[in-house]
């Protein structure tokens, strides 16, 4: 069965140590290998533009990116902190495109109820992954299928 957030592979920790003095203090972006990428390039670009910025949150939540900036960070000239919300919306648009298994640009939301699981499981996935719901609903036998969507 697939871990709700596969946050152990080489790539997310490369990005974690790469990033570590913009992530969370406590936390690590909870996204799925997917949008890994997508991460990667947005903390690349608040790195390179916006050098000072922290951020107080980076997770998949419904089906895209939610992103927070710790505010004592942001940029004080309106302009530059207008800009980095520009940077930031332009990867949250994205990432309702972007398939959160595969990465792929041909991701759609993906109503998580048609797949026996709660709304707080809605996500973006490709035709290709949305089978992954299989996986996320398929526990030990005999348990029912809505259960596992909380794993
Ligand atoms: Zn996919």
């Amino acid at each position: 069965m697939k871990m709700l957030y596969d946050t152990r592979d080489a790539r997310y920790e490369s990005i974690v140590r790469k990033h570590a003095d913009r992530l969370p203090e406590y936390g690590h972006p909870m996204v799925r290998a997917g949008w890994y990428p997508l991460v990667e390039a947005m903390l690349n670009q608040v790195a390179r533009d916006h050098p000072t910025v922290i951020f107080s949150r980076i997770q998949a939540g419904g089906g895209w990116l939610h992103v927070d900036i710790d505010n004592g960070s942001r940029p004080f000239d309106p302009i530059r902190d207008h800009r980095l919300s520009r940077l930031i919306q332009n990867f949250v648009t994205l990432s309702l495109s972007t398939c959160e298994e595969c990465g792929s640009h041909h991701g759609r939301h993906v109503d998580a109820t048609a797949h026996g699981c709660g709304t707080s499981m809605n996500r973006t996935l490709c035709e290709e992954c949305v089978p992954v719901f299989a996986d996320l609903a398929v526990t030990a036998l005999g348990r029912p299928k809505k259960e596992s969507c909380n794993a």
